[in-house]
C-alpha cells in the first residue's frame, strides 16, 4: 500500500498540532475521513437533497437512488446475497440493541439462553444484559486465556440450550481475531444463530457473510472511513422476516389505520423515520474508496504495521512495556493495547498529545475484560491505511518523552 498517497486523501492530516504534525493512531475508536467521502456528501446537500421514498419529483427521486444505491454497495462491500438483508441504523450499538429488542425478546424460545464472550465491548454487553433483567434469560461467557483468546475447549458443552451466540470478530482492546467461522458451525449445529459484532473487523478486512456463516451482523460507517450516524446491520432475510418492528413511524409502515397498522417490507421495516440519508451517501463513498484500495492489501498493510510496531516498541521499551493480546501479530487486527511502566494510561496519553500523536486511554468499553486482565485502564495505539512506520517511531519517542517527564 502506497501510504504517502493514501495520507494525502485524508485532509485532517495536513493539520498542524503546535508544529508537530499530526499522528492519528485512534482509529479503533473513529477513523478519520478522505476527502472523496466528505465530496461525496457535500456534492449530495449542494445538489440532490430531499427526503427519500417520498416525493415523486426529480430531486427525491435522485435522493432515494442514491440512499438505495449505498444500500446496494453495502451488500455487495459484506458478501450479502441481496440488499433487502441490509438495514441502516444509527451505528453498531444501535444494529446489536435492535436484534436483542427484536430478536431476543420475541424469537429466543422460553428458556433458551444466549452464549457472550468475555471480551466484548460494552455494545453486545448491556443489550443482552437488559434482555436479561426483563426476560429472566440466561447469560453465559467464553472466557479468555492469558494470551488473550477466547477458550473454545467447552464450546459444545457451552452451546447446550443456547438460542442466540453474540461475539466480536476483532477485539477492539486485545486486538484479537476470533474464529468467527468456527464458532458459528458448532452454534448452528447446537441450534443457536449467531450475530457477530463486526465493528472492528468490516473497516480492515475482506468481510464475506456467507463465509462467516453467520446470521447478523453489526457494523458503524464512522470506523470504516465514512460519517457518523449510520451503522449497519446484515441479517439473513428470513429472520428480519420472521422479527417484530423494532421502532414506530413513518418509513417502516404499509398502511395505518386507527384500529392497526401494517408493517412495511424488510428492509424498511427496520428503518423508522427520515433515515440518515446523506451519511448513507458517504458510507457508499467510503465503500467504493476501501474497495479501490482492496481489503486485502489493507489488512496485509495493518498486519505488517503491527508486527513491525510490536517488534520495535518491545526491542525499545522492554519490560517498561506490556503488551496484552496474542503476541502473533497475524491472530490480531492493528490494534495494541498496553501500559507503560506505572504511568497511568491518561498521563501517558496527554504526553503523546503534546507531540500530536493520539492514542486511546482507559477501559475501551470493555470493563470485564480490564477485570479480567486486573487492569482499571491501558494505552491504547490503534493503526488503519494511512499509518506508517514513522507514526510507529512517533509514538515510540513519545514514550521515551513521557519516561522522562514522570522521571522514571
Ligand atoms: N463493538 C466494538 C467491538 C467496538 O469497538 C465498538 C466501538 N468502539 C462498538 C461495538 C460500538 O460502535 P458504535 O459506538 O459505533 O456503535
Amino acid at each position: 500500500m502506497d501510504v504517502a498517497r493514501v495520507k494525502k486523501d485524508f485532509p485532517i492530516l495536513d493539520r498542524d498540532m503546535g508544529g508537530h504534525r499530526l499522528v492519528f493512531l485512534d482509529s479503533a475508536a473513529s477513523s478519520q475521513k478522505p476527502r472523496a467521502v466528505l465530496e461525496a456528501m457535500d456534492h449530495y446537500y449542494a445538489t440532490t437533497h430531499a427526503n427519500v421514498h417520498r416525493g415523486v419529483y426529480t430531486i427525491a427521486e435522485e435522493a432515494t437512488q442514491a440512499y438505495e444505491g449505498a444500500r446496494a454497495k453495502v451488500a455487495r462491500f459484506i458478501g450479502a446475497p441481496s440488499s433487502r438483508g441490509i438495514v441502516f441504523t444509527k451505528n453498531a450499538t444501535e444494529a446489536i440493541n435492535l436484534v436483542a429488542h427484536s430478536y431476543g425478546r420475541n424469537c429466543l424460545a422460553p428458556g433458551q439462553a444466549v452464549l457472550l464472550t468475555e471480551m466484548e465491548h460494552h455494545a453486545n454487553l448491556v443489550p443482552w444484559m437488559m434482555l436479561r433483567e426483563e426476560r429472566g434469560v440466561e447469560l453465559r461467557f467464553l472466557a479468555v486465556d492469558d494470551c488473550g483468546r477466547l477458550v473454545l475447549d467447552d464450546l459444545d458443552r457451552q452451546l447446550d440450550g443456547v438460542g442466540l451466540v453474540a461475539l466480536t470478530a476483532m477485539s477492539n482492546v486485545l486486538g484479537t481475531l476470533n474464529p468467527v467461522a468456527r464458532v458459528t458451525e458448532a452454534a448452528h449445529a447446537a441450534g443457536a444463530v449467531v450475530l457477530v459484532d463486526a465493528a472492528q473487523s468490516v473497516p480492515h478486512a475482506v468481510t464475506d457473510v456467507a463465509a462467516l456463516g453467520c446470521d447478523f451482523l453489526a457494523f458503524s460507517a464512522h470506523k470504516m472511513c465514512g460519517p457518523t450516524g449510520i451503522g449497519v446491520l446484515w441479517a439473513r432475510e428470513e429472520l428480519l422476516e420472521a422479527m417484530p418492528a423494532f421502532l414506530g413511524g413513518g418509513e417502516m409502515i404499509r398502511d395505518v389505520r386507527l384500529d392497526r397498522w401494517i408493517p412495511n417490507e424488510i428492509p424498511w421495516k427496520f428503518e423508522a423515520g427520515t433515515p440518515p440519508i446523506a451519511e448513507a451517501v458517504g458510507l457508499g463513498a467510503a465503500v467504493d474508496y476501501l474497495t479501490d484500495l482492496g481489503m486485502d492489501d489493507v489488512r496485509e498493510h495493518e498486519r505488517a504495521l503491527t508486527g513491525q510496531a510490536m517488534s520495535l516498541l518491545t526491542e525499545r521499551h522492554g519490560d517498561d512495556l506490556r503488551i496484552f493480546g496474542p503476541p502473533d501479530p497475524g491472530d490480531r487486527g492493528g490494534v495494541i493495547s498496553f501500559t507503560y511502566r506505572d504511568v497511568h494510561p491518561h498521563d501517558l496519553s496527554q504526553v503523546l498529545d503534546s507531540s500530536g500523536i493520539c492514542i486511546r486511554a482507559g477501559h475501551h468499553c470493555a470493563k470485564p475484560l480490564m477485570r479480567r486482565f486486573g487492569v482499571g485502564a491501558t494505552a491504547r495505539a490503534s493503526f488503519y491505511v494511512y499509518n506508517d512506520e514513522a507514526d510507529v517511531e512517533a509514538l515510540s519517542d513519545g514514550l521515551l518523552a513521557a519516561a522522562k517527564i514522570f522521571s522514571l
